[in-house]
């Protein structure tokens, strides 16, 4: 029998419960008919239009998307709007959307242990716990290396985007223990304090949580890493869709010959970036 949209949410369901998910969150299948087959699974960060033309083009029977598409009330799916267009192109292409969004950030592994296990954590723990999930993951380097080193990998380890990665600290100073959080994570500094790391990677950093927090840290750690919302997103994607097949495989499903994809679409909503200084200018935060 061949392998259903039914199936296929079945497994990601079990992978990303949807109950893990944090309250305010939208997750699971957002269009698509549980009885059709899937032989083309394609996966992205966002399902933007380009991304739904892509899977279109490639002829994906279902994206599998971590940002959800609809996340607030919609009385609308009229071509009129982007959103609309948007559930319009896939329905008509007959591509099935899914979500897996802060359920698939505390899942293990997810979008956080992708981001650690690329840097090469070990001892890797929860960050903070939001409601009753681990929110980011904490772990140790096999050896200190300095900032600039540290960022040096990050940004090999990451997909580019024009952003590229903004750090906030001495780029000499030494750090072993490093804080993840993909996406926005502002709002996280006080666990990364708890914590004792010496490094925070995360993104979506403002100015003045950044700037305090460097003014409380009076220059020594934990330093700051920006390293892009999409980028910091997108890793763990190829895990989700090697670890979907393997296990549609193992469950006794026809599902060796599913073809899948990780979209080659920057979703990084940035184009370019002009007049960026490099290191060896002070901030504040190297006051003493
Ligand atoms: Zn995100």
């Amino acid at each position: 029998m061949s392998l259903t949209l039914g199936d296929v949410v079945a497994v990601l369901d079990r992978h990303h419960p949807p109950e893990t998910a944090q309250s305010w969150d939208r997750v699971g299948l957002v269009t698509g008919d549980p009885t059709h087959p899937v032989r083309r699974i394609h996966a992205a960060v966002d399902p933007t239009l380009a991304v739904v033309d892509e899977a279109r083009r490639l002829r994906a029977d279902l994206l599998v998307t971590h940002h959800p598409l609809l996340l607030r009330g919609v009385h609308s799916v009229a071509t009129t709007n982007a959103k609309g267009r948007t559930v319009t192109d896939l329905i008509c292409s007959g591509v099935a959307l899914y979500v897996a969004h802060t359920n698939a950030d505390v899942a293990d592994p997810g979008v956080n242990t992708a981001l650690a296990d690329a840097l090469g954590l070990q001892h890797v723990e929860p960050l903070v716990v939001e409601e009753g999930q681990p929110l980011g993951r904490v772990g140790e380097l096999p050896a200190g290396e300095t900032l600039a080193a540290f960022a040096e990998r990050l940004d090999t380890v990451l997909p580019s985007a024009p952003g590229g990665i903004r750090v906030a600290g001495d780029p000499g100073a030494v750090v072993r223990r490093v804080a993840v959080l993909g996406g926005a994570g502002d709002s996280a500094f006080d666990a990364v304090r708890a914590s004792g790391a010496d490094v925070y990677v995360t993104a979506d950093l403002r100015h003045h949580p950044v700037l305090e927090a460097r003014e409380e840290a009076a220059g020594g750690p934990p330093y700051l890493v920006d390293a892009g919302h999409w980028a910091t997103e997108s890793l763990w994607l190829r895990t989700a869709l090697d670890r979907l097949v393997a296990a549609l495989v193992a469950d006794g499903h026809d599902a060796a010959t599913v073809e899948t994809h990780v979209s080659e679409v920057r979703t990084d909503p940035w184009t370019f970036t002009v007049g960026a200084t490099g290191p060896g200018v002070p901030t504040t935060g190297e006051h003493r």
